[in-house]
């Protein structure tokens, strides 16, 4: 459903659904009457007001809590969305302007107080208006049984049975008492399409890389992998075309596919990967929405991900058959610069920026986990899960150690330069060359001058990166990418804090000379 894709981008800001997310939209657009149970912060809302968009007519959104719903009608006004609530706490002009609205068809999402629905006059007015979905948010309220029953709550089957549209009714609680009172009250016994899939996809190995040396990091990766379907994303379109030729060197059946090519060979190469076995696509993120191959066996990321929603929607298209499939995803501090920048100079509001650099620092903490990858993917989307077994981390535990006066070292090399400089000088800086450049701004005087001599180059590279998955710095666009400091290095800085580095990306760092990209 490409609209569906376009509204989740243009009005929520967001590039993809997140795990579960999708199905529930479709199945709710379609006018299905639909159970979901999602964990708390795994992303509810999107799933009745992305339809609500799709749909003729409004929504009646029914939630118990008033905070929240106003936060979500301002939310969606902001976003350009005529969405109204009302509530106990209105004043009698905001009640004015809703049912103005209302009266006038002008509105696709109305928030209502279950305690509205008492009057009776309620379902008479919401069939006036045009209701066509009716959604119902903490849905276990209905139970009389749970700690946060709500009586009012036991009308909502009367005003589905009044209006004779479908309902989509959404919670986190997952027992199963707890479903069939739900069904029971809400449905009249009936029988809604039940969402309750947990967003674990435990055949799918997670592992992450440093780049170092990239192309023959894939070129490993695949070989170790010959004959089996598999996808390999890359950040740009000339990237796909190198890297699909390097692995046909390497005796590969490989393709590459991006947005830029003409739709009929994409086509072509969209069934070719169907039918084929055993053939590599070589792609950017244009290629999935139409990919539905159970047997994909293994995903590669050859650059970082725009955010971990992204990533999860992207491995997540290996072994939907269930089989085991394997993924690896590369990271480098380019990736996280360009990352950086790409969010900093979109024409988005700040807010949406923020949330958006939010996303990518949970991708990068995913990246430079010290712990079960799994967990702390799960976690992300409001899932607790024991370490799984099944991840690089969980097969061999990263060694790390104290890295807090090694990040003190950098951060002062960097405050005391200003905030005006990138890894490279910075890192000249620290182990104490005198390039041209150094000299010329007397930085071979500072204290910081030559007080790194425990790493080399990259092992000062790997700092830095490690520095910014943590989010302790960031690149100023606005200073040619210089690395300023974040809230976050403070308590670091002021000695209020360790840090704990991964000792591997380090030493490996200090084991091999450049590799060209
Ligand atoms: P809950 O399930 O607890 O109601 P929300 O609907 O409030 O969760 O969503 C939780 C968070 O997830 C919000 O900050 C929301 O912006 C974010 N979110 C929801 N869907 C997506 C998505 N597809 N991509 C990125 N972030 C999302
Ligand atoms: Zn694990």
């Amino acid at each position: 459903m490409q609209r569906a894709d376009d509204i989740l981008r243009e009005i929520f800001g967001f590039d993809c659904f997140r795990p579960g997310q999708e199905e529930i939209v479709h199945a709710v657009a379609a006018g299905e009457n639909v159970l979901a149970i999602m964990p708390t912060g795994g992303g509810k809302s999107l799933c009745f007001q992305l339809p609500a968009l799709l749909r003729d007519g409004v929504t009646v959104v029914i939630s118990p809590l008033i905070a929240l719903m106003r936060d979500q009608v301002r939310a969606l006004q902001e976003a350009g969305v005529a969405a109204g609530a009302l509530t106990s706490g209105n004043t009698g002009e905001e009640n004015d302007a809703v049912f103005a609205a209302l009266n006038e068809g002008r509105l696709k999402l109305l928030y209502m107080a279950p305690e509205r629905l008492a009057s009776g006059a309620a379902a008479a007015m919401l069939r006036r208006a045009g209701v066509s979905l009716i959604a119902v948010d903490e849905a276990h309220c209905v139970s009389q049984w749970g700690h946060d029953f709500r009586p009012d709550y036991l009308r909502i089957g009367e005003l589905r049975r009044a209006l004779r549209v479908p309902l989509a009714a959404f919670t986190a609680t997952a027992d199963a008492e707890t479903r069939t009172e739900i069904v029971e009250k809400l449905f009249d016994g009936g029988t809604p399409r039940v969402f309750l899939r947990g967003f674990d996809r435990p055949n799918i190995h997670l592992a992450f890389a440093a780049k170092d040396g990239p192309r023959q990091q894939i070129l490993r990766f695949a070989d170790a992998r010959r004959g089996q379907s598999g996808i390999v994303y890359c950040g740009t379109r000339a990237k796909t075309e190198t890297l699909a030729d390097a692995l046909e060197v390497d005796g590969h059946n490989a393709c590459a596919y991006h947005g830029g090519m003409e739709p009929a060979d994409r086509r072509a190469v969209e069934d070719r990967f169907a039918r084929e076995d055993g053939l590599i696509v070589v792609a950017t993120v244009a290629f999935g929405m139409g990919v539905d191959k159970p047997d994909i066996r293994w995903v590669a990321h050859a650059d970082l991900p725009k955010s971990i929603e992204a990533y999860y929607q992207e491995i997540g298209r290996a072994g939907r058959d269930g089989a085991p499939a394997e993924t690896l995803t590369l990271f480098g501090a380019d990736d996280i610069r360009l990352r950086r920048t790409q969010i900093d100079e979109s024409p988005a509001a700040p807010e949406r920026r923020a949330a958006d650099h939010a996303r990518l620092n949970a991708l990068l903490g995913l990246a430079e986990a010290l712990g079960c990858r799994r967990r702390m993917l799960l976690r992300y989307f409001g899932e607790t899960a024991e370490p799984c077994g099944y991840c690089d981390l969980c097969d061999t535990p990263p060694e790390t150690f104290d890295g807090t006066q090694a990040v003190r070292k950098a951060l002062s090399a960097i405050l005391r330069t200003g905030e005006w400089f990138g890894t490279g000088h910075l890192t000249d800086i620290l182990t104490g060359n005198a390039t041209e450049k150094v000299r010329a701004r007397g930085h071979d005087a500072l204290p910081t001058f030559g007080v790194g001599g425990e790493f080399d180059r990259r092992g000062w590279q790997a700092v830095f990166r490690q520095m910014m998955g943590h989010d302790l710095v960031r690149p100023d666009p606005e200073r040619h990418g210089a690395l300023r400091l974040t809230d976050a290095a403070l308590p670091i800085l002021r000695d209020a804090a360790t840090i704990d580095l991964r000792r591997d990306t380090i030493r490996a760092a200090g084991r091999r000379p450049d590799t060209p990209r």
